[in-house]
């Protein structure tokens, strides 16, 4: 098989199925005109067309899905129209009144806000276990345990889960197992390689790369593909054949782009790293990062967000540093072309493990800027902040 940069080239195109343009073209529809009645009838089976309704995707998500499957060694995608929707919409696929689901305690805060409202109301009930658990995860599942979610780093604090330990246990006793991939995206971790079952990203980041698009991916084998399908057309899920071009287009150059965020977000972890300033630095590729091991074991690669601990200051000196930034800003989500920097406090959002530090928190995520430009930008920022 030819490697993942080379694949991601040639996915997702059929030049020949539209008059040998490189891309497929934006095909819009609701709705999918049926010939004769026999045409009618044999598409209720799934014999003839590739889709009935437009609320299926239309041949623009077809070809990103493919693209998807292949990529992370799966047979079926679905498309769902956020990263939260595909984490959301998979639960609800699995998890039935009366369930026991075990999620990471370092889980992205809108999965675990899902679990505590919407899981609880219809019954289904969520414990939250230590993201280094390994293979003790047995000692947590009962006989009512459907799922077992991961995500690999954590949201903020970048725990690397021992994701073969987990599923091992999980297969013992016939638990579905989750992963949300979207820090290391299919070219940085292989979910099925490593016994996940479900594997879910959010192309809003990596694949999207250019923070103007919301869409979500569940890539799965075909023996959980019904469930996921059947759940995802009741709850209505769609997204447009725009935003699948789009997503599309960014599959074309994400392993140049995931090699630059890389390279900058390691340079600037390590120039970080010497600073005063600095306590910890949370980068699964640093060995002080917890599950670092994991990390060199099961992952490719490391991608460009990652967080810095910093001995504590005051809020004025903190403005002080974010408020003046030129190249950084601070915004949500990350996996665009432009450097982005948030203060974060992981306190309130931990109920099973404990959160020692007391100084302030950055999440720092590496852009395409010239890292000189990031470097310059972040000790400027340090410098106003050392005059409070
Ligand atoms: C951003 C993010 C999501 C959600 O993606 P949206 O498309 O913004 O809903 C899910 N998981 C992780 C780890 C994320 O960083």
């Amino acid at each position: 098989m030819v490697k993942k940069d080379t694949l991601l080239t040639t996915l997702g195109r059929n030049p020949q199925s539209h008059d040998w343009a490189v891309n497929p073209p934006e095909q819009r529809a609701s709705t999918i005109i049926f010939p004769t009645l026999k045409d009618f009838e044999d598409a209720q089976t799934g014999k003839t067309v590739e889709t009935t309704y437009g609320i299926y995707g239309t041949s623009t998500a077809r070809h990103l899905m493919q693209a998807l499957a292949t990529l992370e060694g799966g047979d079926k995608t679905l498309l769902y129209p956020s990263g939260l929707a595909a984490i959301t919409g998979s639960l609800l696929a699995f998890l039935r009144q009366g369930d026991h689901l075990l999620v990471p305690d370092s889980v992205y805060g809108p999965t675990r806000r899902f679990c505590d409202s919407v899981l609880r109301h219809y019954g289904v009930e969520t414990e939250y276990y230590d993201p280094l658990i390994g293979g003790d995860i047995a000692s947590l599942i009962r006989d009512n345990t459907r799922v077992i979610f991961t995500e690999s780093p954590g949201s903020l604090t970048f725990e690397v889960q021992d994701i073969p330990a987990i599923t091992a246990a999980a297969k013992q006793r016939g638990v579905i197992t989750m992963l949300d991939n979207t820090w290391a995206s299919p070219l940085c971790f292989q979910p099925f390689q490593h016994g996940i079952d479900i594997s879910i990203q959010a192309l809003t980041k990596y694949v999207g790369g250019h923070s103007d698009l919301l869409m979500g991916a569940v890539i799965c084998k075909e023996t959980h593909y019904k469930k996921l399908f059947n759940t995802s057309r009741w709850l209505g899920n769609a997204v447009s054949p725009s935003d699948c071009a789009l997503a599309l287009r960014g599959l074309r150059t994400l392993a140049a782009r995931l090699e630059q965020h890389e390279t900058s977000a390691l340079a600037l972890a390590n120039w970080l790293k010497d600073r005063p300033e600095v306590t910890h630095i949370l980068h699964p590729a640093f060995e002080e990062c917890p599950g670092h091991e994991y990390w060199k074991r099961d992952f490719t690669g490391a991608t460009g967000l990652f967080s810095v601990l910093f001995k504590p200051f005051s809020r004025n000196a903190l403005a002080a540093m974010v408020d003046n930034l030129q190249v950084f800003a601070m915004g949500y989500s990350w996996g665009g072309y432009e450097s982005l920097i948030i203060p974060f406090n992981p306190k309130n959002d931990r109920t099973v493990t404990h959160w020692s530090h007391d100084g302030v928190c950055l999440r720092i995520y590496a852009g395409l800027e010239n890292v000189e430009d990031l470097k310059q930008d972040l000790e400027d920022g340090l410098r106003r902040l050392n005059r409070h």
